[in-house]
């Protein structure tokens, strides 16, 4: 990696001469590179002892908020454990130092794993056959939504230019479709937070190239009319399109490829426990059914006699969509959770994600009320609009949340409520976390009435309280020395 100067000037902590390790010189040969090729600068590296490089890093993530450290109650983006187990298996050598282009037969145990991994996705989902490439939820729906555009090509049928998404969709659905180039209609949810299938026959007709589902859907809600409204879309030539970014509470239970979707992606770094966050790596498999395995992306693999080779390229592939074979760092961390729990194990984790839910659902119920007043599967939503009337937002709540040690839940999300709060504990928290974040709710719901200025004013024990977001992007302050300056400034303008 090339550092430039700039770089080099904000790695403060550096100090000549200073150095982790040190070489035995002697002992290293010494390279004769040709005159034009020698590099004239010296490398601009920081330079750094052991321990200042462990403080820096150690004192960095004692700032942050994260799954091994706090309760992370993210609705729709499922923050479960991820057990260690995982990271061993994808540190391993024999894993972490293959190369992408080494030959198929020297490579066998990987493409096992990659084999293994699509059938217990099949299985799951109910789908023919997975594409384990795209390397996100969006980047699945980005792949999905191409498969649709080239099955429909593929039949000359070219008039179907609209995608319909409900009104209570994750944002990337309605962006994936604009971005395909398809016209987004909207659809719009019934008193009880589903789909209302008159606003859906209104708009349904053979110009609609999809319907994108979520189901669950944002609201926690399963869509009890998912066959007929499978049905009327089919009738209509449309094909059905399932985000199942989060199947964390139908695992074991029920399968998108029996309700009738003919695309589906899952999101591995959320239902199957790999890390997340951060716009680090993730993976979103993307299963069709039969009639649309032509058109997939390649590679693929499949098995043969007792090995595992690459398939041979769909005839109508809508081509590569990433780089060789996708993130199988976290392919296969989801492949050893799978193997880890097991079939019955699955089953269990869909029941306590829906039992927590609605532990705290009921629990919570009364202190805020709750968008689809009903038992609800993997997630629920809370409305505080009332707390609006005092001048507190949906958003103070979590920032102060996080004085209580609870990272936020996600905040004015879905965008059919007002003043969201939605929350998924997932299966793997205990009860005694559940009752301290049910307390701190109720304090908090206390403060709202009391003294509102404490909530609107929160978070007071963070190391960052209210960053201005708009300036945090167009004139961020990346070193500590600009952030001390920063401040010396804003205290002289406070003097006067
Ligand atoms: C998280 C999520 C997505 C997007 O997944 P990314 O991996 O973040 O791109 C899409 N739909 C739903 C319902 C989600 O929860």
């Amino acid at each position: 990696m090339l550092i430039s100067r700039d770089d080099r000037l904000s790695f403060e902590k550096s100090n000549p001469g200073r150095r982790c390790v040190t070489m035995p010189k002697e002992r290293l040969a010494k390279a004769s590179v040709p005159a034009g090729l020698a590099r004239r600068d010296p490398l601009l590296f920081p330079e750094l002892a052991e321990l200042d490089a462990i403080r820096h890093f150690i004192n960095l993530s004692r700032k942050n908020f994260s799954v091994d450290t706090h309760f992370y109650p993210l609705g729709s983006c499922t923050m479960k454990y991820n057990p260690k187990i995982n990271e061993w298996a994808a540190r391993r050598e024999k894993f972490a130092a293959l190369h992408p282009l080494q030959k198929p037969e020297t490579v066998q145990g990987m493409m096992r794993m990659l084999a293994e991994l699509e059938d217990g996705l099949r299985e799951i989902t109910g789908m023919d056959r997975f594409t384990l490439q795209p390397a996100a939820g969006a980047h699945g729906e980005l792949t999905g939504l191409m498969l649709v555009r080239a099955y429909h090509a593929s039949r000359g049928d070219s008039k179907r230019m609209k995608v319909l998404v409900p009104d209570s969709s994750h944002g990337t659905n309605p962006a994936t479709a604009a971005l395909v180039g398809y016209r987004v209609i909207e659809v719009k949810s019934n008193a009880r937070g589903r789909v209302d299938l008159e606003s859906l026959k209104a708009v349904l007709d053979d110009h609609v190239a999809c319907l994108m589902l979520t189901n669950p859907n944002t609201l926690g809600v399963f869509e009890e009319n998912i066959l007929e409204i499978a049905r009327l879309v089919h009738e209509k030539g449309g094909l059905l399109y399932y985000d199942g970014a989060n199947l964390n509470p139908l695992l074991g239970i029920a399968r998108p490829g029996d309700m009738g979707f003919d695309i589906v992606h899952v999101n591995l770094h959320k239902t199957f426990s790999t890390p997340h966050g951060g716009g680090g790596p993730g993976a979103g498999p993307v299963g069709v059914k039969k009639h649309l395995v032509p058109f997939m992306p390649y590679p693929l693999v499949e098995k043969k006699g007792d090995g595992v080779q690459w398939a041979p390229k769909p005839q109508r592939s809508i081509g590569r969509v990433k780089s060789f074979h996708g993130n199988i760092g976290v392919l296969l961390r989801a492949y050893v959770y799978l193997k880890m729990i097991g079939r019955d194990g699955l089953l269990r984790v869909s029941e306590g994600a829906i039992l927590n839910a609605n532990y705290l659902r009921e629990k919570l119920r009364t202190v805020f009320p709750v968008a689809v007043d009903e038992p609800c599967l993997h997630e629920f939503v809370l409305s505080l609009k009332q707390a609006a009337a005092k001048g507190v937002h949906a958003g103070d709540v979590g920032k102060r949340l996080l004085d209580f040690g609870f990272h936020a839940p996600t905040v004015h999300f879905p965008l059919v409520v007002s003043e969201a709060l939605m929350i998924e504990p997932t299966e793997t928290e205990s009860r005694e976390t559940m009752d301290l974040f049910i307390e701190a709710m109720k304090r908090i719901a206390f403060e709202i009435e009391t003294e509102p200025a404490k909530v609107k004013n929160a978070p007071y024990t963070l190391p960052v309280r209210r960053p201005n977001d708009v300036l945090a992007a167009r004139k961020p302050i990346l070193t500590y020395r600009d952030l001390l300056r920063e401040e010396a400034v804003a205290a002289e303008a406070r003097v006067g």
